[in-house]
């Protein structure tokens, strides 16, 4: 046999063996023998590398590293879904169906709906040539060598009857077992655990070594093949034939003859959901028949022929230990539950936000109350009820603080707001500790490698007052703090003396001056240019300024009025720290001038800061909330309905990211 010949049987038997072990369970040899012949194929590879082939069996182990992702346009969008949740929603999208296509009976596919992040595979004659994000929808990121190392993804189809290219779609995901050992992993090296498997899922996609990403137990399960119409007459049969292909298609799929087998199937999963060894959300109800699906075609956000139906977000009972109270850098409260730990849709939750006074005095929540936890979309679970039929006959009501936990301070409120604060701004220390750590955050003056803890050590040790004190430290005042290597402390240093690059507008930002935002904080640099004009401007002056109202001018000119924040900017300015305005470069184009921009929700293909560096680029404003002189809302995924229904009532054109670049060619 030629060298050419050996490698070229080694990589077929390497691929058949992978789908018999990842695929069909049944493996025909010993894992031993797998990693020898593995080991063979490398070692060939290695000698001869005009054999390279970047679908080969060893390319599976990771290695790449991406820098940058290459953005890559969808041969077909990938849309999103329609949401059901109930059978009524499903009665009504079934009779408009029937309608469009003149028919009274329907049969379908129930898959379930897989909580992780979407994935377009495409294939040039039968190897793997691109795996693409969703992205926004019309365009991904390019992430095939992470894919590569998903062992049930093929890197290489052996059947005869695939076309000659074709387009499939996943959902990548992360099992709960391998979702708690990660998580293991990282409390035992004193990391914070991940949040969810489905945030995990999509940030291994982004992770730039394949190595991490070929450490970490993902799975692609397969749902959709994307090819001439021709080759299959319905889903059930896509499906089966993405099977025989070697994708990885989970059993669980079924074909209903009617909408009355699709609730069965509902009620069936809605109930054994808990069993699966990953979560998902709900199912996805396909028109099983595809040139009903072509006919039925989509809507501008997605498919009329499908319909994805939602469970209802998991609830469990648990104990309310206790309610602590968290003091914020602005002194803003935050009461929060510390609950019995609980496991609930795959992670265990110990606490749940309450909000604010007023939100436990609706609850009525008494200490030691058996109550109900949901997992909503946020991260922080919500506690929804209270079991009375549990409560002791004793227990008080849970009343809220009157003095600041930290400091002893009687707490404030004010008459139009739900939170208290705690007023002793300059004396409460985790007040002190949140405004540092504002000020070096990545969006304020970005200084690396200080953690909340280590600022705390350095205000106890006497080491700063303020965050204006961080420019006189040294690198000999940093080294006896606990933890702190010399070589990180080095680079803090060093990260602080870069920060005094950072422009005006983000000093004013990370100044921490309430309402303050990042947006406020360029418009009121723009419009004042200085920090001496701003700190003497009147209240008139500062309303003057567009998006600019009483809250937040009263808020400008408190912050100024304190003579120890006058002290702190001298400390700033000694230190030549950016206080005054550089000249800007001019726009890109003009595209946008005159236009006034809403940009609201969340966007994959860029950042919102992004979106809108764009926007002012091309001429174009940015303003905070919808009115008549809005010109357009750039909605991204998960824009509140509020913001929406207002925009339409206005009559305000909802346009998406993609829709606001094409806006910018010529
Ligand atoms: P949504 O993001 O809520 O609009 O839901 C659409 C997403 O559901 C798609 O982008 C897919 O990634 C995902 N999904 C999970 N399971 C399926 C499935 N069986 N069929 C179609 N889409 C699915
Ligand atoms: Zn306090």
């Amino acid at each position: 046999m030629t060298v050419a010949e050996k490698i070229s049987t080694l990589r077929k038997e390497l691929h058949e063996h992978n789908t018999r072990y990842y695929l069909e369970d049944a493996p025909v040899i010993s894992d031993q023998v797998f990693d020898e012949k593995l080991a063979a194929l490398k070692t060939l590879e290695d000698a001869h590398p005009a054999f390279f082939d970047p679908n080969s069996p060893t390319q599976r182990v990771g290695g790449a590293i991406t820098k940058n992702f290459n953005t890559v346009m969808h041969e077909h969008r990938m849309y999103s879904l329609d949401n059901s949740y109930n059978k009524q929603d499903l009665l009504d999208w079934e009779a408009r169906m029937c309608k469009i296509l003149g028919v009274t009976a329907l049969d379908y596919t129930c898959e379930l709906k897989y909580d992780g992040a979407s994935i377009s595979l495409t294939y040039v004659n039968g190897k793997l040539s691109q795996a693409v994000t969703r992205g926004d929808g019309f365009q991904g990121d390019e992430v095939t060598n992470n894919i590569k190392t998903i062992n049930t993804v093929p890197l290489q189809i052996s059947s005869n009857d695939v076309p000659e290219t074709f387009t499939i779609r996943g959902e990548i995901i992360l099992p709960l077992e391998g979702f708690k050992a990660m998580n293991a992993a990282r409390i035992r090296a004193g990391e914070e655990p991940y949040m969810n498997p489905r945030n995990t899922a999509s940030g291994s996609l982004k992770l730039q070594d394949s190595n991490l990403v070929a450490a970490r137990p993902l799975d692609c399960f397969l749902y959709q093949i994307v090819a001439d119409r021709s080759l299959f007459k319905t889903q059930l049969e896509s499906l089966k034939t993405a099977t025989r292909w070697g994708f990885y298609v989970p059993k669980h799929y079924t074909h209903a003859a009617n909408m009355d087998a699709v609730l069965l199937y509902l009620n069936e999963w809605e109930e054994k959901r808990s069993t699966l060894p990953y979560e998902i959300d709900g199912v996805v109800i396909k028109v099983n028949n595809l040139a009903f699906q072509e006919e039925l075609g989509y809507t501008a956000k997605s498919p009329r022929w499908a319909m994805a139906y939602k469970f209802k977000a998991e609830a469990v009972e648990t104990q309310l230990q206790d309610v602590v109270y968290q003091v914020g850098r602005t002194g803003a409260i935050t009461p929060v539950a510390q609950l019995t730990p609980v496991l609930l849709g795959g992670t265990i939750v110990k606490r749940a936000s309450l909000h604010n006074a007023d939100f436990i005095a609706d609850l009525d929540l008494h200490h030691h109350d058996t109550v109900s936890v949901e997992k909503g979309g946020e991260i922080i679970p919500k506690i929804t009820a209270i079991n009375t039929s549990k409560r002791q006959p004793n227990s008080v009501a849970v009343r809220y603080i009157t003095n600041c936990p930290e400091c002893n301070t009687a707490l404030e409120r004010n008459p139009d707001e739900a939170q208290h604060y705690c007023p002793n701004s300059n004396g409460c220390l985790p007040q002190r500790v949140g405004r540092v750590a504002h000020f070096i955050s990545r969006k304020a003056m970005d200084i690396d490698g200080l953690g909340a803890e280590t600022i705390q050590l350095m205000m106890q040790n006497n080491l700063i007052n303020s965050y204006a004190d961080l420019y006189t430290i040294s690198e000999i005042d940093l080294v006896p703090l606990e933890r702190l290597a010399e070589k990180s402390a080095q680079n803090i240093i060093k990260a602080i003396a870069a920060s005094i690059e950072a422009p005006f507008s983000r000093v004013l930002f990370a100044l921490g001056i309430r309402y303050v935002g990042q947006t406020v904080a360029k418009k009121l640099a723009q419009h004042f240019g200085s920090i001496d004009a701003l700190s003497t401007a009147t209240a008139d002056e500062l309303e003057a300024v567009d998006e600019i109202g009483t809250r937040i001018a009263e808020s400008v000119i408190a912050f100024f009025a304190s003579t120890e924040n006058h002290q702190i900017i001298a400390q700033l300015r000694a230190a030549s720290v950016q206080l005054e305005q550089q000249a800007e470069e001019g726009p890109v184009s003009n595209a946008l001038a005159d236009l006034r921009f809403v940009v609201s929700g969340v966007f994959t293909a860029f950042s919102r800061d992004e979106l809108k560096m764009l926007i002012e680029q091309h001429g174009g404003k940015i303003v905070s909330s919808i009115s008549s002189k809005t010109s357009y809302v750039v909605a991204g995924d998960n824009m509140g309905p509020a913001k929406k229904n207002k925009a339409e009532s206005l009559g305000v054109p909802i346009i998406s990211a993609q829709e606001l670049q094409r806006m910018l060619i010529p």
